[in-house]
């Protein structure tokens, strides 16, 4: 951007809107994509945007994009940053937009159950509001108190309690988006239409590269009348596997729904000697609902030959749900790297993928972990800790790169989709069109259609 530009932009929205204080580009040059940390820990920002705009409303948004577009400026959105995949980081320079100011909840639907807020608004802020009216979003993803409801649209996120309330796109109604030439654009906000193809999709999982998602109505719930919980031991991860397949094809949904497997189960129970597969339950609902869909869960785990374990470690791991900080310690520390990796493939092949993914990846790393923590009548998603030590930060960024490829290449030699939830961005960048073969071209050509000037979160996924 030129100096000039950069006076435009100022002129057009106000000077203290935009910035180009280099404290504040350092801000935007980072998020939690492991690679980016060690850039951060060597100052090194590879991905680094040229001035940041802070807008005050939607009509700021929209008269940015505008001048965007016909100065072919590139825009990048930003939530809170709290990728893990490079998404928010702007691979072509131009400006870091930054939604963080728009957190405003506009109307609570006490009719419908429905919640509409700005894009910006941080997920802990919004559902501590909601559970002052008795409400909840049952999204929980664990980055909850560090990421914003217009990131978890444009990321297609998904939360811990997904096996019965769904993802993202299962749990927002509706939204606003601004396009790339400045217009506003609003979604139905119905139950259901049979009005031709839902173009809510092209937004929901687009990483800011269709449009700026600038108000979102959410679906909210009753908090329930009780949860109950259990830890069912197995002696091999195919039984887990078969029980969690069993519980939910017969049409089970407990809310929590997490198979560890023997590397992780430790880590999970909080317990060294804990060396077998366990599966974490949890039900809700009603007193007599949670009470019988528990009971239907065990029943099914013991035909696949679980033990019971008692509902502790479950009780447990709900106290400390959104605690990354074993992963967070590890990346801070010289030589660290600890990767998440989150695939997902159907109940037939999702156990030879594990064991083929772990045998790939296990030279790479000084522990592997696996567990299975989404699951759907047809599948599961499979999310891989990787945690280990190199010489120096540099190291352990060529290691984290190596770490994909295998991962990458293992996933595609698979048949699994190379992401669960957590997103393309620039991590994963090279393999979607790989895994997507002739639907990449449809994408590209929809992505020129919507975005002609090709300014929306350029060099990640078209
Ligand atoms: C500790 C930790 C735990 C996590 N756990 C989960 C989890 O359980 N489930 C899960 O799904 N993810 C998880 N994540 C990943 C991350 O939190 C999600 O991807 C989240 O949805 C990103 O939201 P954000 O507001 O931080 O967006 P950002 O990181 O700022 O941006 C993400 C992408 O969305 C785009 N974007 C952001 N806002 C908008 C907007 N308003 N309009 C258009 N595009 C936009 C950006 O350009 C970028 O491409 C975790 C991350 C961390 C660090």
């Amino acid at each position: 951007m030129t100096d000039v530009q950069t006076e435009q932009l100022a002129a057009l929205l106000g000077s203290d809107r935009v910035s180009r204080d280099p404290d504040a580009l350092a801000a935007h040059s980072y998020d939690a994509w492991p690679v980016a940390v060690k850039w951060r820990r060597q100052n090194k920002a590879p991905l680094q945007p040229e001035a940041i705009v802070t807008p005050a409303s939607v009509d700021d948004v929209s008269r940015l994009l505008a001048w965007a577009s016909a100065n072919k400026v590139p825009i990048t959105p930003w939530g809170a940053g709290s990728a893990v995949t490079g998404a928010p980081l702007a691979a072509r320079g131009g400006v870091s937009l930054d939604l963080g100011g728009l957190d405003k909840t506009i109307a609570l639907n006490r009719i419908n159950h429905t919640v509409r807020v700005e894009a910006g608004k941080m997920g802990h802020d919004l559902e501590a509001e909601l559970y002052a009216a008795g409400l909840t979003l049952n999204h929980s993803p664990q980055s909850l108190g560090r990421s914003t409801v217009g990131g978890w649209l444009a990321t297609r996120a998904t939360g811990q309690f997904s096996s019965r309330w769904g993802s993202i796109e299962n749990l927002c109604v509706s939204f606003t988006v601004v396009l790339s030439d400045g217009r506003i654009v609003e979604m139905p906000d119905t139950p259901r239409g049979a009005t031709g193809p839902d173009l809510r999709h092209l937004f929901i999982g687009s990483e800011g590269t269709m449009g700026v998602i600038v108000d979102v109505t959410m679906r909210v719930f009753e908090l329930t009348e009780q949860q109950l919980y259990e830890t069912v031991v197995f002696d091999c991860l195919d039984d887990g596997i078969d029980a969690a397949r069993c519980i939910m094809q017969r049409g089970l949904r407990p809310f929590v729904l997490r198979l560890y497997d023997e590397d992780e189960a430790p880590h999970a129970m909080k317990d060294a000697s804990s060396r077998q597969p366990v599966l974490f339950l949890g039900c809700e609902g009603t007193s007599a609902m949670a009470a019988t869909e528990m009971s239907a869960c065990l029943e099914l785990c013991s035909a696949a030959n679980g033990t019971p374990a008692g509902g502790a470690a479950v009780e447990a791991w709900m106290a400390r749900r959104f605690d990354f900080s074993a992963v967070e310690n590890v990346l801070d520390r010289s030589g660290g790297f600890a990767e998440t990796i989150e695939i997902t493939s159907g109940w037939d092949r999702v156990g030879q993928l594990h064991r083929d993914m772990k045998a790939a990846l296990a030279p790479l790393a000084d522990e592997v972990l696996g567990h299975f923590s989404h699951a759907y009548t047809h599948g599961t998603s499979l999310y891989l800790i990787l945690i280990g030590a190199c010489e120096d930060d540099d190291a352990a960024e060529q290691r984290l790169l190596e770490i994909w490829d295998v991962a990458m290449e293992q996933c595609l030699a698979g048949g699994a989709a190379i992401s669960h939830h957590h997103g393309i961005g620039y991590a994963r960048r090279q393999y979607l069109k790989p895994y997507l073969g002739e639907v990449h071209d449809l994408l590209c050509n929809v992505r020129s259609a919507v975005d002609p000037a090709g300014i929306m979160n350029p060099g990640k996924f078209v």
